[in-house]
């Protein structure tokens, strides 16, 4: 997904769109490639802002995901906003005020590539906890059956869902001492983009 800039280029605020389909590789998932079904489309707006070439746009694709719940393979739509500025790779320019909401990606000549900001914020759009239903049932704990499916021979049983709820009630309640409070477990954990 290329957009030629030959033409805003030369003139600040100069404003071009742009509109792709086009297929792509697998994505470079955090647990291994993630396949994707049909072509990828992408449009927005390339902006000449007089030191750059802002682009604004979205991403579309479609994903196959495995279920956190039940391992199932399912289909699921992907959007994501694309927000990437592209300064020209000349010698002796450096890597200019950082603003930490946006990406800077060096280019040279008249096109620039869009592959790389589509593919990474794809990734970031993927859930956390892929499900192939809100109400996914997930497998048996005791025999593995597909919930889904129907009911196993294991008589009744705890939701998967709730199952942490009924450990936290069988805990014994006397281990409470009183720390002073202050549960705080530090700053929340920054998560690694994918490089
Ligand atoms: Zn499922
Ligand atoms: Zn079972």
């Amino acid at each position: 997904m290329k957009i030629d800039v030959s033409k805003i280029k030369p003139e600040t605020g100069a404003v071009e769109h742009f509109a792709f389909t086009e297929r792509f590789p697998p994505l470079a998932g955090e647990d291994g490639p993630i396949e994707l079904k049909g072509p990828v489309s992408a449009d927005g707006e390339a902006y000449n802002t007089g030191s750059s070439i802002a682009v604004r746009g979205s991403a579309k694709a479609r994903v196959v995901l495995s279920c956190s719940r039940c391992a199932k393979e399912f289909e699921h739509p992907v959007q994501a906003a694309l927000k990437v500025e592209y300064v020209p790779d000349r010698p002796g320019t450096g890597p200019g005020e950082d603003d930490e909401d946006v990406e800077r990606v060096p280019y040279a000549g008249d096109e620039v590539d869009l592959d790389d900001e589509v593919r990474q914020q794809l990734v970031l759009a993927l859930p956390m906890k892929p499900l192939c239903s809100a109400d996914c049932k997930g497998l048996c704990p005791t025999c593995g059956k597909d919930l889904n499916e129907g009911p196993c021979e294991c008589g009744p049983r705890v939701d998967i869902r709730l199952a942490g709820l009924a450990d936290f009630f069988k805990r014994p309640a006397a281990n409470n001492p009183d720390d002073g409070g202050g549960g705080n477990d530090g700053p929340a954990k920054k998560k690694d983009l994918p490089r």
